[in-house]
């Protein structure tokens, strides 16, 4: 193997509990036959500030206060990760938040959007046909309503995920390559979710940049596989000129995997939530119905169509989304009358 090129990493702030533990999942492992999964703790990140957006945030927020911003400007759905994580950075640096939210208030807030009040976030709503439509716009006049005021605001894009934000999956795989090294492995795929597209970018820079020898997957839980293709090779041309980076991005190959989106967006369908019991009863993780679920389940489903034939050691990123699951739970049977013994 070659050494790792030296990367000169931008302006970053310290936010997440790094690193997060590698564990592989021996019992899981088991029970399918292999190959061995492990899952990369990235919602050990943090406690409210748990998940893989913190991540990003280093970079982003760490822009931010380069630019000497007094306010974060983002944008997501009522139930974002994303926007939960950055109100409570805000709150973390002393920065204002303004949130701009897809759909209607919920009466009761729940999951991440109450958080993003408790953290004292200022939030406005938009109506799904108009935020699709006009979000680029909507984010910049909220901007200009702030300069007007004299507040200097800095827009974060939805997840964080642009050539700023994907810095911290190239970090990720610093971590992951010291990571593999003490447990005494070479990963030979690297699975993740891909809904904004930050994660998958920074995965794939990363996995060249520190040399780990994985192929990376991801499988979409939102639009679809042409959509990201697209929107990350957009992201690694902004990021090559903007850093001056010497890789070789368009021979590196963007993997999205169809077919799990179900229903749509936030949608999971019965086998996924069956996936996020079995994972949850069997090995004590927790994932969620909007990403890591429905991902889990589609890893576990590519596995037995022979997708990964011949892999040893499969690492999936466990990304976060508790939030998102508990604004869930009602989706969720239980039989409360079952006897104890
Ligand atoms: C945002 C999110 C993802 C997807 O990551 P992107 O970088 O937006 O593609 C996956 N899992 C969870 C829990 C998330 O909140």
């Amino acid at each position: 193997m070659n050494a790792p090129m030296s990367v000169a990493f931008p302006a970053r702030i310290r936010l997440a509990q790094l690193p997060t533990p590698l564990q592989p999942l021996d019992r899981l492992s088991a029970e399918i036959g292999g190959p061995r999964l492990w899952v990369k703790r990235d919602d050990l990140t943090g406690s409210a500030l748990s998940g893989n957006k913190v991540r990003k945030l280093e970079f982003s927020v760490g822009e931010a206060l380069q630019q000497k911003c007094d306010t974060l400007i983002s944008c997501g759905g009522v139930q974002s990760n994303h926007c939960r994580a950055t109100a409570i950075v805000g709150a973390q640096v002393g920065l204002h938040v303004h949130l701009c939210l897809r759909g209607t208030p919920e009466e009761l807030p729940q999951g991440n959007l109450f958080l993003d009040y408790l953290a004292g976030a200022t939030v406005s709503y938009y109506e799904p046909g108009e935020y699709g439509a006009r979000r680029d716009e909507i984010l910049a006049e909220v901007r200009d309503r702030y300069a007007r005021s004299g507040q200097k605001a800095f827009i974060i894009p939805s997840g964080a995920s642009d050539e700023i934000g994907l810095w911290g999956y190239i970090a990720a795989c610093e971590e992951l390559k010291a990571d593999c090294a003490r447990l005494g492995f070479a990963p030979d795929h690297i699975v993740c979710a891909v809904g904004s597209g930050g994660t998958l970018a920074g995965l794939i820079l990363g996995n060249a940049l520190y040399d780990l020898g994985a192929t990376v997957w991801s499988i979409n839980v939102d639009e679809n596989a042409a959509y990201f293709e697209e929107k990350i090779r957009a992201d690694f041309e902004k990021w090559k000129t903007r850093y001056r980076q010497g890789l070789n991005v368009d021979a590196l190959p963007i993997n999205v995997i169809e077919g799990y989106l179900g229903a749509g967006y936030g949608q999971a369908g019965p086998e996924v939530l069956a996936t996020i019991r079995r994972v949850a009863a069997t090995e004590g993780i927790i994932l969620d119905p909007v990403y890591t679920g429905k991902t889990f389940h589609g890893l576990l489903n590519e596995i037995e169509h022979s997708r990964f034939r011949g892999a040893k050691n499969i690492i999936f990123i466990h990304t976060g989304g508790i939030f998102g699951l508990l604004a869930q739970h009602g989706e969720f049977e239980f039989d409360t009358r079952a006897s104890s013994a």
